[in-house]
C-alpha cells in the first residue's frame, strides 16, 4: 500500500513533501488526508513546509485572474514560428 509509510516511519517526511501539493489542492482521498494531517500533527518540519507552500498556492490563485493574456499577445504567441539560425549549428 502506498499508505503504509504516510503517518509515520523513515519516508513519512518524503512521502508527505511529495504529496503538498496534492493535499492543497484537494486532489488525496480522504484517508489519504486523514494520514497527511495526523503526520502535520507530529511534524513540525512538515507542517512548517505546508504552510509555506499553502501560502504561496493561496497567492496564486488570489493573481491568476489577472494572469490572462490580451487577445493581441495570445495571437502574437500562436503565430510565432522558430527560426533556426546556420551559425549557431
Ligand atoms: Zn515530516
Amino acid at each position: 500500500m502506498m499508505n503504509d509509510n504516510l503517518a509515520g516511519g523513515l519516508d513519512a517526511c518524503a512521502l508527505v513533501l511529495s504529496r503538498v501539493h496534492a493535499f492543497l489542492h484537494c486532489e488525496l482521498s480522504a484517508e489519504e488526508a486523514d494520514l497527511f494531517r495526523q503526520h502535520l500533527n507530529a511534524c513540525e518540519a512538515c507542517l512548517t513546509n505546508v504552510d509555506v507552500e499553502n501560502t504561496i498556492t493561496t497567492m496564486l490563485r488570489r493573481c491568476q485572474p489577472r494572469v490572462v493574456a490580451s487577445p493581441s499577445l495570445r495571437l502574437r504567441v500562436v503565430s510565432m514560428t522558430v527560426t533556426i539560425r546556420p551559425e549557431l549549428s
